[in-house]
């Protein structure tokens, strides 16, 4: 099972959701809404080499956290992941788009200059200003748009610029979800619960129920639920060999 953009760090108790996460095998990109929370949600899985944890800055508490961005240019020459990251342009957060599209584009400019990076990207209601972002940046890394919703034009845009994508079962619920999945690629689809923050069957969602996207992915993809999770676990290695590619400060020391 895979868990492409989880915060493992923001449910009530981590470690235990840690030991569940190993003891079923879940690999896990365990994403971070600040880098100050970066160091302990690392150390959460320092026994768990299934688990990786990006270096973020959400877009959604960049009006409150973006003096952490010296943080963050301190930490990115270490990490290999960086999550959460993005836009958001919800109404409620129109005060801070202008600051959040400086702080994305430093972020991503940053990446560029590290020798790129893989990216769990946020872009609700912001697709096109996030795919603007992503085609001024090429050198950025690879990035993977999180539960994307934006239109069925975006994401051919998003398809063309060598993006990947994150679905959960909330995307697949829905219609328009299901449709924007059925034109991605799938060697480019990663699952992804985006717990704690999604609801499932009236409780909080874990790593564990991206299982509950294989039905609807099978259905889409017109194929069985064994093939479902081979093709997701041919992916995620795909992923992880260019990711490993890159070299961080420590390697190359
Ligand atoms: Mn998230």
């Amino acid at each position: 099972m895979i868990d492409f953009h989880a915060h493992l760090d923001l449910y009530p108790d981590p470690q235990a959701l840690v030991r569940r996460c190993v003891e079923m095998g879940v690999y896990v990109l365990s994403v971070t809404t600040t880098p100050s929370a970066y160091q302990g949600t690392r150390e959460l899985a320092l026994d768990a080499p299934r688990i990786r944890t990006a270096l973020g800055l959400h877009p959604q508490v960049v009006g409150d956290r973006h003096p952490e961005m010296d943080l963050f240019e301190k930490l990115l020459p270490d990490v290999r992941y960086v999550g959460e990251v993005g836009l958001d342009g919800s109404v409620e957060l129109r005060s801070t788009w202008e600051l959040q599209g400086q702080v994305f584009n430093r972020i991503l400019e940053l990446c560029s200059q590290s020798g790129g990076r893989t990216l769990s990207i946020h872009s609700r209601r912001a697709a096109r200003a996030v795919l603007d972002s992503i085609e001024r940046n090429p050198g950025a890394g690879t990035p993977i748009l999180h539960w994307f919703s934006g239109s069925m034009k975006d994401a051919r845009r998003a398809i063309a610029l060598d993006c990947w994508f994150s679905v959960g079962p909330a995307m697949l619920q829905s219609v328009k979800g299901r449709a924007l999945v059925r034109l991605l690629p799938r060697t480019r689809i990663l699952t992804e619960s985006d717990g704690p923050f999604v609801q499932i069957a009236g409780r909080t969602i874990s790593p564990w129920d991206v299982a509950t996207t294989y039905i609807p992915l099978a259905e889409i993809w017109d194929t069985d639920i064994a093939d479902v999770e081979h093709q997701l676990k041919i992916n995620l290695r795909a992923l992880a060999s260019i990711s490993a590619g890159r070299k961080t400060q420590t390697d190359r020391r």
